[in-house]
């Protein structure tokens, strides 16, 4: 795209642009900005960061202040890397805009609210395009910018998610927009704030729009991994938390949700916002970000995270204090049962002794009845007789 106009700074010209230009002079400049990151020499390259050898450390030339990088220095970038890891990744892409603004650095927040008398602050965002969960913004550089408009680029992360949580009920299709804008966010900026302090930050962190990605370590200009976003993305990210920016939101969400087989057709179509639409999204009164509050809202945030993580612990405890009292019940259950066998093995023995006492008494009846009879024989009388005369005195109770 050689025939695009310059401006006399020798930028683009973006002004007045429709968002299909806008976005092919965009891609342009994202093009162009990667051929010369490819010319770039003396990066720490992850590779670098790894092994730390001394020969490319050196290579790496000396720093603004004139000192060579030491070994130690990219220890301390490593140990820096892996707090950016650990800060933002949680294993799902994207930050929160809580989180977003929580962590980003005060000079940003300024310029992003123009509350800085430098030239440096910006005023106006407005969405350009939605390519199902990708939102094209278009923000006007700052007055001491070459450039005349900057490109954001933000992904809704919680799309598909909550895109299956959408119904007829307005309001609470109005909730899961708000809930999405507010939810987790990738993003990008072609500003050099954001290439040289950010992008590697926004790489290791699993919050990028790629491409591009960043993996060489800002060793010059953010050595300390500090902010989280530039002015634009700031801004932009704002804007989206009002209602005139949802609403647009969602209805891209509600076509994409009522097309058969969504998934895969639609990610490929690109819906430009009409010049009479970014009229009615400029009637957005959200243009300052409340850093304090949005810092409130990250601490309440972290807090309930750890009352669950404690909760979760405590009712552990409770299934622990369970499973021990199961084991003693089991236990006692166990006692009771050696008890319950030592009476049975005592009722046995009685009823064994009480079967040996019958035994005795029949075999003494049989006694009496055989001396009872003998004693009649010898008198003369036959045994059948005798054995009835026996029966008889037993049953007439006499002998
Ligand atoms: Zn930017």
């Amino acid at each position: 795209m050689a025939d695009i106009p310059r401006t006399s700074a020798g930028r683009y010209q973006t002004e007045g642009l429709s968002p299909q230009d806008f976005n092919r002079v965009f891609d342009q400049i994202q093009t162009d900005q990667r051929k010369k990151r490819r010319r770039a020499r003396s990066t720490i390259t992850p590779f670098l960061l790894k092994n730390k050898s001394l020969d490319d450390i050196i290579k790496l030339g000396r720093r603004k202040g004139g000192m060579y990088f030491t070994k130690d220095d990219l220890k301390g970038f490593e140990r820096n890397r892996n707090d950016a890891r650990n800060t933002f990744q949680n294993g799902e892409a994207g930050i929160t805009y809580a989180q977003l603004i929580s962590h980003s650095q005060q000079i940003d927040i300024k310029r992003a609210n123009n509350k800085v008398d430098n030239g440096l602050g910006i005023t106006s965002a407005t969405p350009v395009s939605i390519k199902h969960n990708l939102l094209i913004v278009q923000v006007k550089a700052s007055q001491a910018s070459h450039d005349q408009h900057h490109r954001v680029k933000i992904r809704f992360e919680q799309w598909d998610a909550l895109l299956d949580e959408l119904t007829n009920d307005k309001r609470k299709n109005q909730a899961i927009v708000r809930q999405l804008c507010a939810g987790r966010l990738s993003f990008d900026c072609d500003c050099g704030r954001h290439q040289y302090w950010y992008r590697y930050i926004a790489t290791a962190g699993n919050y990028a729009v790629a491409p591009p990605k960043e993996y060489a370590y800002p060793k010059e200009k953010n050595p300390n991994l500090k902010g989280v976003a530039c002015k634009h993305v700031i801004h932009s990210a704002t804007r989206l938390q009002s209602p005139a920016w949802q609403v647009r939101v969602l209805q891209t969400m509600l076509q994409v949700a009522k097309q058969v087989g969504y998934g895969d057709d639609r990610r490929n179509t690109t819906e430009h916002i009409s010049d009479k639409e970014q009229k009615a999204l400029n009637r957005n009164r959200k243009s300052q970000t409340n850093a304090a509050a949005m810092k409130r809202e990250w601490d309440l945030y972290q807090r309930r995270q750890v009352a669950l993580g404690k909760k979760l612990d405590d009712e552990n405890g409770g299934i622990d204090d369970l499973r021990k009292q199961l084991t003693k019940s089991k236990s006692l259950t166990a006692a009771q049962r050696k008890k319950a066998e030592a009476v049975q093995a005592k009722l046995q023995k009685e009823r064994d002794k009480n079967a040996l006492l019958k035994q005795q008494l029949a075999d003494q009846f049989q006694i009496r009845k055989q001396a009872f009879i003998d004693a009649l024989v010898m008198t003369g009388m036959n045994e059948k007789d005798a054995e009835a005369k026996f029966m008889q005195t037993v049953k007439g109770g006499r002998q």
